[in-house]
């Protein structure tokens, strides 16, 4: 009777695969274990069994495998579920949700490179001749594929060997980056032990009785202290006394002063500790109340709560009690915003138990978490992560936060799975029976609309922790301040005084320049105005190679106009304006202020965008510039104002989202201002002071921007009204592309009885020589969804059948987010 394995196999194929197995391995196999197999000519790849059977293939001859590679299994029954959900709701193929899902170090496949592990030292006796061959190949070239090992040991079956040797940590995966963050270390000045008591303080300043500056100095520092009643920090103390750090170096020298080093996060800590327990303000404590009554009868629950109303604390509560049951916990947020500000807020709280898990964690700490998931271990009761966290091997989940639940990074874009995390996580909640927390200042359309229906329950948070009061803010009329001659570069006169009264009392400012302030539209300089579709309700898109205006959404142009249709005036700009730009002007405006810049080119490496906030905090940045990464859950004490450049880039970025997400981009960039004490400012300029988004963002009239967008997104077919199947279809030849598009357009319009769009020529239209067309499926509300998506599928299937259109690539994006 011969035994069969169905297998996954970590590549872009929708259906498992048959391998052959004694009688023995059919009876050690389980499914969730690896198992290293074969597949095309000469690669060994690490595939994952999901099933023992009796039953030949029926297309080809199975082919054993090669080895097993665990003795447990070491993905779940749930995962696999949570996977195959993937798979079919985002129509791509189960190959491309494990290989995305899985730590990469448990994949290994005939083409992974291969390393020595230099921050171990190796005891040579200890390793089994075949690991001291590879160990001594390593020496002498510093990385080899499996390939060149399996060369080298002359056999095939290697995966166990490498795998005992990572284990050790002899070697590890050949990876971009290995470096480490250390958080900034701060320089704190406190008095020698010998005169922290009273009464040898009379000695001390009897000791500094003819040295009249120096015991200024330790005055001064007496003074701080009272005044502070928290450690003084070098840098505060030579301001405040106005010497020099020399100064204080002498009095250390003479053992009078004392200086040590702290790690910036642990010093939050400790005053964190010592000042108060966590108790929730009564605000904080009835919407802890309501959501827990929303669990009883709700498996979903929105807490919308405003900027800075403590919401971590919130979640923090919440998670003690899941805790409590001996539940795991999973915390979802938006990459940008998992600082090691939040997890040292987190382990504040919950020590040991707390594992981060993401993408720029190295990959055996990856598989390091992975394990102890596995296990239900201590040490990974609470999982803090960006989206790909909730691919562990969870066992006892009870409760998924997902925090800035709006956030579109959410959505994977490419490459496939193309999944919500937001999404998947409520489904994957669902299947442990556990509660899912969407929490957000400013949340998603879609979310909103299903916390009104009731389908998902809804805590409202309105207050801010500590009354501290809401920012205010202020509109300036760009095309006023132009008229009337006040702008210095793109800076009004009324940003730079506040600029300047800011830094005159030391209070930092933060400015806001969207990335998608390069976006090709056209822009009027003399009115503002930005030519829109007469059918849709974006702008039009400035197409450079054919000097024309587009409109992404229903394919309609129109010539690039020579005059503008608001105003007449011929002075039109088609460049927006970027941080960089920005940054410059502020030299010249400000010579004396130290400004920083966080965008995507000044924060690549693994902590680039730590090391900014971290310098930021520490007061060695005046003047913060930046672009959404700011937008992100940042908690600055003083920052006193926050100016965004142009409200107008991001309201007219040619998306059917772009008012929300503009409301939720300036409502959040707001936020970062006047977080302690003072009330902050916030200055807005912009081209349309009466916008409708921009006076709900004045307002914090959420409501106000949600009942007018979700109406829009009615008569607009947008969601959540309808769902939107994006097709991308890429080829490098254009006819061929056009005809296939065409093609496919036309059939699905036949089959479908619902919106089919395009095909269009997205702003795009050529990737690495591909030229690109989109075709947009919208799936009316109430419509069987799976029942739409085999028909689709079905019709891509005879699409490919066509052998013309057969090399024409298709991508389906489903739940397409721009
Ligand atoms: P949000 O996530 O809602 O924007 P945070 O959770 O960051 O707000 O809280 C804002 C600030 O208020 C933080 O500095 C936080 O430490 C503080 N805070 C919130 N709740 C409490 C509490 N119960 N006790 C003490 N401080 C709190
Ligand atoms: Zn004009
Ligand atoms: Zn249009």
């Amino acid at each position: 009777m011969p035994f069969f394995v169905e297998v996954i196999l970590p590549l872009p194929l929708v259906k498992t695969f048959t391998y052959s197995v004694s009688e023995m391995e059919f009876h050690a196999i389980r499914p969730g274990m690896r198992i290293a197999v074969p597949f095309g000519k000469n690669r060994i790849y690490t595939g994952l069994s999901v099933e023992l059977h009796e039953n030949p293939p029926q297309l080809y001859e199975a082919r054993p495998i090669q080895q097993i590679l665990d003795d447990q299994p070491i993905v779940t029954p749930q995962q696999l579920a949570h996977w195959n959900w993937i798979a079919s709701y985002y129509m791509c193929a189960i190959g491309d949700v494990y290989r995305s899902a899985m730590p990469s170090a448990l994949l290994l496949e005939s083409e992974t490179v291969i390393q020595q592990n230099t921050s171990f030292s190796v005891d040579a006796s200890e390793l089994s001749d075949e690991e001291f061959l590879v160990y001594q190949a390593l020496q002498q070239q510093s990385s080899l594929t499996v390939q060149d090992i399996i060369a080298i040991l002359g056999k095939k079956n290697i995966f166990p060997v490498l795998r005992k040797m990572m284990v050790r940590n002899v070697i590890s995966l050949q990876e971009e980056i290995s470096e480490s963050y250390k958080p900034k270390l701060v320089r704190y000045i406190r008095l020698h032990e010998e005169f922290e008591r009273d009464a040898k303080l009379q000695d001390l300043l009897e000791l500094l009785r003819n040295a009249r500056k120096q015991k200024e100095l330790v005055l001064q520092y007496f003074q701080l202290k009272a005044i502070d009643k928290k450690p003084v920090t070098l840098k505060k103390l030579v301001e405040t006394a106005d010497v020099s750090a020399a100064a204080v170096k002498a009095l250390v020298d003479k053992g009078i002063f004392e200086e040590y080093q702290l790690q910036h996060d642990r010093i939050d800590f400790e005053d964190r500790l010592e000042e108060r327990e966590l108790t929730l303000s009564s605000a904080q404590q009835k919407a802890f109340d309501e959501i827990r009554n929303s669990f009883k009868d709700k498996d979903v629950t929105l807490l919308h709560g405003v900027t800075s109303s403590g919401k971590t604390e919130i979640y923090i509560k919440l998670i003690e009690d899941f805790l409590a049951m001996g539940k795991q916990v999973l915390y979802l947020l938006p990459e940008i915003a998992l600082t090691t500000q939040l997890v040292s807020r987190l382990t504040a709280h919950f020590g040991n138990t707390v594992a981060v898990y993401h993408s720029k964690y190295s990959n055996n700490e990856r598989v390091e978490t992975w394990n102890q998931v596995l296990d239900n271990s201590d040490k990974a009761q609470v999982i803090i992560g960006a989206r790909s966290a909730m691919f562990l091997p969870f066992f006892e989940l009870g409760l998924i936060i997902v925090d800035e639940e709006h956030e579109q990074t959410f959505k994977q874009a490419d490459p496939a799975p193309r999944y919500h995390a937001r999404d998947a996580a409520i489904v994957l909640a669902h299947q442990f029976g556990a509660k899912a927390l969407l929490g957000s200042a400013t949340p998603s359309i879609e979310t909103f609309f299903n916390a009104q229906s009731q389908k998902y329950g809804h805590v409202e948070l309105s207050e801010r922790y500590g009354n501290v009061m809401l920012p205010d803010i202020e509109i300036v009329d760009l095309k006023d301040k132009y008229f009337r001659k006040k702008m210095s570069g793109h800076f009004s006169d009324t940003l730079c005084d506040y600029i300047a009264e800011a830094l005159s009392l030391s209070e930092q400012v933060i400015l806001f320049q969207n990335r998608r302030g390069f976006s090709p539209v056209v822009e009027c300089l003399t009115c503002g105005h930005v030519p829109q579709c007469s059918q849709c309700d974006v702008s039009m898109t400035y197409h450079k190679g054919k000097e024309q205006l587009r409109c992404h959404y229903c394919g309609s142009s129109m010539a690039f106009p020579r005059n503008c249709h608001a105003c007449q005036s011929t002075d039109l700009t088609t460049k927006g304006f970027g941080t960089e730009q920005i940054q410059h002007e502020l030299l010249d405006i400000f010579p004396n202020a130290k400004v920083g810049r966080m965008d995507q080119d000044t924060t690549r490496g693994k902590f680039g965008f730590e090391k900014i906030i971290d310098s930021f905090r520490e007061g060695e940045i005046d003047i913060l510039v930046g672009t959404q990464m700011l937008a992100k859950g940042l908690d600055f004490n003083n920052v006193s104002l926050v100016g965004i450049m142009n409200a107008d880039n991001m309201l007219y970025h040619p998306d059917f989202r772009a008012f929300e997400r503009s409301y939720q981009m300036m409502t959040q960039v707001a936020g970062r201002a006047g977080r302690s004490q003072k009330r902050g400012k916030v200055i807005i300029q912009t081209y349309n002071p009466y916008h409708n988004i921009i006076r709900q963002v004045t307002d914090g009239d959420y409501l106000g921007m949600f009942s007018e967008q979700l109406y829009e997104r009615k008569i607009y077919k947008y969601p959540p009204y309808f769902k939107l199947i994006r097709l991308t279809l890429k080829h490098r030849d254009f006819e061929k592309l056009k005809q296939g598009s065409q093609w496919l357009a036309s059939v699905l319009q036949q089959h479908l009885d619902m919106p089919v769009l395009g095909p269009e020529e997205p702003p795009v239209s050529r990737i690495r020589n591909e030229y690109i067309r989109t075709i947009m499926v919208k799936i009316p509300q109430g419509r069987p969804l799976s029942r739409t998506k085999k028909t689709i599928r079905k019709i891509l299937d005879s699409f490919e059948s066509v052998s013309q259109f057969r090399p024409i690539k298709v991508v389906v994006n489903v739940d397409f987010v721009n």
